[in-house]
């Protein structure tokens, strides 16, 4: 009996894996087919000052997929990542974020937003990347001091000399960085100093434990000292309440980013609440 369960779960087991591998398969396919027909579109979520000020945004990648709808990051960025259309991919965010701001630059009130960009650490590896930047920037006129790249600290594991190489010549450019997810990856305070930093983004694990869990209110409390002695600006992300909002302001961070102040949306719902002065609230979820 055993022995007859044992190989209905073993064909069971091997009929799950078959599925998997035949998705993740299609969903390769499905993502070049995606990179070459222009079938990504990028969200817009604001960040906003203690004064109510939106500052500038993060622009975050969807798929319009051809049957299954918008898809969010979590279903494709892992396969992007494993096959390496994270690089083309990447470069078509980069693009596509470069040419709005340069829309944006005759525009009164649009025209100061930053734009932050997340760059993954495969992406950034790259011999040419810094010469794509470049490149991208020159193709769209935009201006390099609105673009902001969000890198994690996976950058930080090994080879950090040419993380600080590219980072200093990019920074050269006049193009600032963001440590996106601070605190979640690997440890690197050490290189802290080195990197031609300008801000940390405060992840929203730390954020969602704000009144439930004071450890890590001690941490987050940490973490914006630390940036403030640094003298690097400091955003948190996934602010959902007026609660977390409060503790963070009051301990020193001045940006925030979250639900609470809108939705990553659509370039047009975007720039109609920036226009109307609208806080972004009342726009639906993507
Ligand atoms: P991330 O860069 O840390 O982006 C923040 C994520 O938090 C976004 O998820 C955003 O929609 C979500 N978020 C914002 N406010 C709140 C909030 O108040 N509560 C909660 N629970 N979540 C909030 P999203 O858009 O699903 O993106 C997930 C991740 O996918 C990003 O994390 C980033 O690592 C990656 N990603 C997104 N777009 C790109 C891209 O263009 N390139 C690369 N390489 N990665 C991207
Ligand atoms: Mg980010
Ligand atoms: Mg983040
Ligand atoms: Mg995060």
């Amino acid at each position: 009996y055993a022995k007859t369960a044992g190989g209905n779960a073993l064909r069971f087991f091997e009929a799950g894996m078959q599925t998997t591998i035949t998705a993740r398969a299609t969903l390769e396919n499905e993502l070049h087919a995606a990179i070459a027909s222009d079938q990504f579109v990028l969200h817009y979520q604001s960040q906003v000052t203690a004064d109510d000020e939106v500052v500038g945004a993060e622009v975050l990648i969807r798929w319009q997929h051809p049957t299954r709808g918008l898809l969010q990051p979590m279903e494709f960025i892992d396969v992007a990542e494993d096959t390496g259309l994270i690089i083309p991919m990447g470069l078509w965010v980069l693009e596509a974020a470069c040419r709005q701001l340069q829309l944006w630059a005759p525009h009164p009130s649009l025209h100061r937003l930053t734009l932050a960009v997340n760059v993954s650490a495969r992406q950034f590896r790259k011999d040419d990347f810094v010469d794509q930047v470049q490149k991208v920037l020159v193709r769209t006129g935009a201006n390099p001091s609105k673009l902001k790249l969000e890198l994690t600290e996976s950058l930080l594991q090994d080879k950090v000399a040419d993380t600080i190489v590219k980072m200093n010549a990019l920074a050269g450019l006049g193009i600032r960085f963001s440590m996106d997810d601070f605190g979640t990856g690997y440890s690197s305070l050490s290189y802290m100093t080195q990197l031609p930093l300008d801000q940390i983004k405060v992840d929203k694990f730390f954020v969602h434990s704000i009144g439930l869990n004071p450890k890590v209110e001690l941490i987050i409390q940490t973490i914006i000292g630390m940036a403030r002695n640094l003298d690097l600006e400091i955003v948190a992300e996934g602010v959902e309440t007026q609660g977390q909002r409060s503790f963070l302001e009051k301990h020193g961070c001045r940006i925030c980013q979250g639900y609470m102040f809108g939705r990553p949306q659509p370039v047009a719902a975007f720039e109609r609440a920036m226009k109307s002065g609208l806080r972004a609230t009342t726009v639906p979820r993507d």
